[in-house]
């Protein structure tokens, strides 16, 4: 076996792949990962795929994909290679075997013939009674302090019927340890059922082989959610049964609705690969799931944090105990705070590729020279950092930008012309084309002081300006978008468009 210096900490993430990878077990990614990067450890990512009805072909490597994206790469995994491998429980199935017959031998296990219909008719009768379900130790040995006797158990075993291997819970003992983020937790051994170990397949089940696997994989804390807390007993249990010390455990808060409900299992809400699909930044994301639990310290009301801040400042005493909201309008109010602070160089570059995929859907012969320079993008961002909640909306949003209108908002249209709008806009065509300079503030000079001998308002051209020359009835300060689509375009959409609103407004 490996030699790892005692005290070093290695964490591990060991998620069942079923295909998605849910937030709540990025949370659990990340915050494994943190502690061990903070504490100079190991973090490792382990695939527990023993419910083999529940697997997805190319789960485990999507899993780990995702994990990069948001910057979580592990020291070890079935991708990463690493010491303690194989990664994948699948791959580990003799090492289980080995282990349980150990356990039988020593008589902490048991086999267990009891068919699944005898199963849920003792359940069912126990819940009658007002019991909680467990097994009725129909085939606990006589030797164990059960009454079934040993020679009916050869018997079976040498018919070959299928079995299954249990633990076998002590009577009456107290099963305590203490929790990192919970405290002293303690269990009454009565509570706890004869846990399936080796299922009838040949498989372990997850708590026989995560067991197994912490042990050998020198796993010095585990954590994870609250939900595993209860197969605590059981899996303390088995650390005393084969004279393992455990590894410290912390674990998480729930993950709540804001109506404080158990989080939705609706995939489409709650699966990270559809977060980056519909736009939100890895750091926004891990800054959010981050914040599901955990915070820096009574009275620090921040909020942003990078991944490298995170390595720095996290500390498992700082994680709570009380359920944790998931709160959707808080990531989106996070990735407005990415895109107000990211460096303008890195957003052009985003913009730039959006806008690549973007023609070629289009496939349009236009001159794309101007709106592919780094300057002009870099005006669209300025003008509509504030305006946008992520990055693709700078296209979607203000499409305008880069491509001539080709239809006008029809609502707009018919709110804001008037009978002698088109000539008086025809007017002020020719004074825009005698105005060499095209900047925002000598733009409201020009258009001020062209309206005033004509008794309008500045409103009276505003909105039909910005309509011809952008499609819509909304959008950043005119007289800036005008200085940034620039002379040439502005003349061209509006001449363009005034006579294609004709037909709307005659
Ligand atoms: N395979 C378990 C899961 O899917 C892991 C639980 C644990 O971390 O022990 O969440």
């Amino acid at each position: 076996m490996q030699t790892t210096p005692v005290n070093r900490v290695r964490t591990r993430f060991a998620p069942s792949p079923t295909g998605y990878l849910h937030v709540g077990g990025l949370r659990t990614a990340l915050y494994n990962y943190l502690y061990a990067k903070k504490m100079n450890g190991d973090f490792i990512v382990r695939i527990e795929d023993t419910d083999q009805a529940r697997k997805v072909e190319g789960a485990e490597k999507s899993l780990l994909e995702t994990l990069a994206v948001t910057g979580i790469v592990p020291d070890e995994s079935f991708m990463h290679g690493g010491n303690f491998g194989p990664y994948i429980q699948s791959e580990r199935l003799e090492t289980y075997m080995q282990f349980c017959r150990q356990l039988l031998e020593e008589k902490n296990a048991y086999y267990c013939f009891s068919t699944a219909e005898e199963l849920e008719e003792n359940r069912k009768l126990q819940m009658k009674q007002g019991m909680q379900p467990k097994y009725n130790r129909k085939w606990l040995p006589e030797e164990m302090g059960g009454t079934m006797p040993e020679s009916e158990i050869r018997k079976k075993l040498e018919a070959g019927l299928p079995y299954v291997v249990r633990m076998r819970v002590p009577d009456y003992i107290s099963i305590m340890f203490e929790d990192m983020v919970r405290g002293p937790v303690e269990f009454d051994s009565a509570t706890v059922d004869d846990q399936v170990l080796m299922k009838s397949d040949g498989f372990p089940t997850y708590h026989f082989a995560s067991v197994i696997d912490d042990h050998l994989m020198e796993i010095s804390h585990v954590i994870r959610g609250e939900e595993w807390l209860s197969s605590m007993p059981k899996h303390l249990l088995l650390y005393e049964f084969f004279g393992w010390e455990p590894p410290k455990a912390a674990h998480l808060p729930l993950l709540l609705n804001p109506d404080r409900s158990k989080l939705s299992k609706r995939q489409g809400d709650v699966a990270v690969e559809d977060f980056i699909r519909k736009g939100y930044s890895h750091e926004a994301i891990i800054n959010f799931v981050a914040l599901l639990g955990w915070n820096e310290g009574e009275g620090s009301e921040r909020e942003v944090y990078s991944l490298d801040e995170l390595k720095e400042k996290f500390t498992i005493e700082r994680v709570g105990k009380a359920g944790a909201v998931f709160n959707v309008e808080k990531l989106g109010w996070l990735e407005k705070q990415y895109i107000k602070a990211r460096p303008l160089e890195a957003i052009v570059k985003k913009i730039k590729s959006l806008l690549r995929d973007e023609l070629e859907k289009k496939s349009t012969d236009m001159d794309t020279g101007r709106i592919s320079s780094d300057e002009y993008l870099g005006q669209v961002v300025e003008l509509m950092r504030e305006r946008v909640s992520f990055e693709h909306e700078f296209i979607t949003f203000s499409s305008y930008f880069f491509f001539d209108p080709q239809e006008y908002e029809e609502k707009a249209v018919q709110k804001r012309w008037a009978s002698d709008t088109n000539s008086v806009l025809g007017e002020f065509i020719g004074v825009l084309e005698d105005t060499s300079d095209f900047s925002a503030d000598n733009l409201e000079t020009v258009l001020k002081d062209f309206v005033a001998p004509r008794e309008k308002k500045p409103a009276f051209l505003i909105h039909p300006l910005r309509i011809l020359t952008s499609g819509v009835g909304f959008g950043p300060s005119l007289y800036h978008m005008l200085e940034v689509l620039g002379k040439e375009a502005v003349i061209r959409r509006l001449r363009k468009g005034i006579e294609r609103v004709d037909g709307v407004t005659s």
